[in-house]
């Protein structure tokens, strides 16, 4: 069966395996594991709860497909009574008051968390070395990268530590590290799951979804997640996917961008093999169609330009009044300068320092203001595409995953690593990561709210490449 949901479904209802047995087993795995994924284990609430669905079992009473299967949350999301640090200094002991409202509907649905996953502190990364937790390890190679920022709950996915994770995407935190770590990956359209309870980075972009190791999976948990919260204004309603509108492929037109490809940046061995995965698509019958698009350099320019304005208006609520470790110092303005200065990392500073230079009086006009008419030129480009093509295929990235190290020594090259993500983020668009056809796997993207082209493509993608 194609499911880990499902299997392990049936091998509780069937009484092969207990919950306390099966939550115990991944418990002793993250505990002793080398990866530096774990934040902090939820061990007495997971052991609670697989008591109860053991008890259920026992009972002979029906449980639903998510009771008992047990998950971990990237540590940006609000749990209520849970160490909640965004991997940072400054809310290193902050407890969340409350749950997310995505999260609450997995544990509505009887998911069992497992752990706060680590990751690039407040999002901030694309390796999962920006933490005060100790850089994630890669999944297939210890030495490298586990890519980031949801590093830790792709890694946690990868070792089968947990049966999915819910990561978040702001500009392809998900994608990335589920392409470094061959599993699947899912930034949802903008909007269709609630942010409410998701620590803010770039609020226009920030979006809620899973890592799983199969499509079924990703569907059952985008399904359970989805739907309008009164509160999260931007988050709307949308009908849920069945199994068989995803199982026969009806996708007749592929694009892809040709600038993605021909770029100097691009590894050979990428190249090479996307084009070989095109061609595999093209022998079915499928239409293949080149698109222009937007040069990578603009599109990470853009996608910076507005995170980092976003960013610092979302973080300068940080300032030890309301939340985390407070500096006291000799005045106000001392103590929240101290404050921060000495519990935002380098990478989260130069964020700051960077989103409030573009916001700023005799910048924003012609930094901040540019970056929008950017992005709306990028989201009419996507309009048109998808006048001509069902979905677009891209690499993930443009190269394998670097070393442990490598990044922090450049943070430009390792923004311009996510060329290819970030462009669909700014257009707000489905996307998925598969881990096929090249070393860092592929993204297929939609129209908004065209979730079920992209699970389709990626099942028919899972028997033809
Ligand atoms: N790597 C990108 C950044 O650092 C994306 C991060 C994310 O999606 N949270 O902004």
């Amino acid at each position: 069966m194609d499911s880990q949901i499902k299997h392990i479904h049936q091998q509780l209802v069937s009484k092969e395996i207990t919950c306390t047995a099966l939550v115990q087993e991944r418990l002793d795995l993250l505990k002793e594991n080398t990866y530096n994924t774990v934040n902090s284990l939820l061990e007495i609430t997971a052991l609670e709860l697989a008591a109860k669905v053991d008890a259920k079992i026992q009972k002979g009473e029906k449980i639903g497909l998510l009771e008992g299967i047990p998950f971990g949350i990237k540590d940006v999301y609000m749990v209520q009574g849970t160490y909640t640090t965004a991997s940072s200094n400054l809310l290193k002991n902050y407890k969340s008051p409350y749950t997310a409202t995505a999260i609450q509907k997995l544990l509505d649905a009887g998911a069992i968390p497992l752990v706060k996953e680590n990751c690039d502190s407040f999002g901030h990364g694309s390796s999962s070395e920006n933490t005060i937790f100790g850089a994630v390890k890669n999944a297939i190679n210890p030495e490298l990268v586990a890519g980031g920022s949801s590093g830790g709950s792709a890694v946690n996915v990868a070792k089968d530590y947990t049966v999915f994770s819910i990561g978040g995407d702001t500009g392809g935190s998900i994608r990335q590290p589920a392409g470094y770590n061959n599993i699947y990956g899912l930034k949802p359209t903008y909007g269709k799951i609630s942010r409410f309870g998701l620590m803010a980075y770039a609020s226009s972009t920030d979006c809620v979804g899973p890592l799983a190791k199969t499509v079924e999976d990703i569907r059952i948990i985008l399904n359970v997640m989805s739907g309008k919260d009164s509160k999260d204004q931007t988050s709307y309603n949308s009908k849920s996917i069945s199994e068989k509108e995803i199982s026969t492929n009806t996708i007749k037109t592929v694009g892809y961008f040709k600038n993605f490809i021909e770029s100097k940046a691009i590894d050979p061995d990428v190249k090479a093999d996307f084009l070989a995965s095109i061609e595999k698509i093209k022998a079915t019958g499928i239409k293949i169609k080149e698109l222009d698009f937007f040069k990578s350099d603009i599109l990470v320019s853009t996608y910076y330009t507005l995170a980092m304005a976003e960013t610092a208006s979302n973080l300068s609520r940080l300032d030890g009044t309301n939340y985390g470790n407070r500096i006291e110092a000799e005045n106000l303005i001392e103590t929240y300068a101290v404050t921060r200065s000495e519990n935002f990392s380098e990478e989260s500073k130069r964020r700051i320092v960077g989103g409030n230079q573009v916001l700023s009086q005799g910048f924003s006009d012609e930094i901040y203001l540019k970056g929008l008419a950017l992005r709306d030129q990028i989201s009419e480009n996507f309009r048109k595409d998808f006048q001509e093509v069902d979905v677009i295929l891209s690499p993930v990235t443009p190269s394998s995953p670097p070393k442990i190290g490598e990044s922090l020594k450049d943070p430009h090259a390792m923004y311009l690593s996510d060329a290819y993500t970030v462009g669909f983020s700014l257009g707000q668009l489905p996307t998925l990561t598969v881990p096929q056809g090249t070393v860092t796997g592929l993204q297929i993207s939609a129209a908004k709210n065209n979730e079920e082209l992209v699970l389709k493509f990626a099942n028919f993608l899972k028997d033809t490449i």
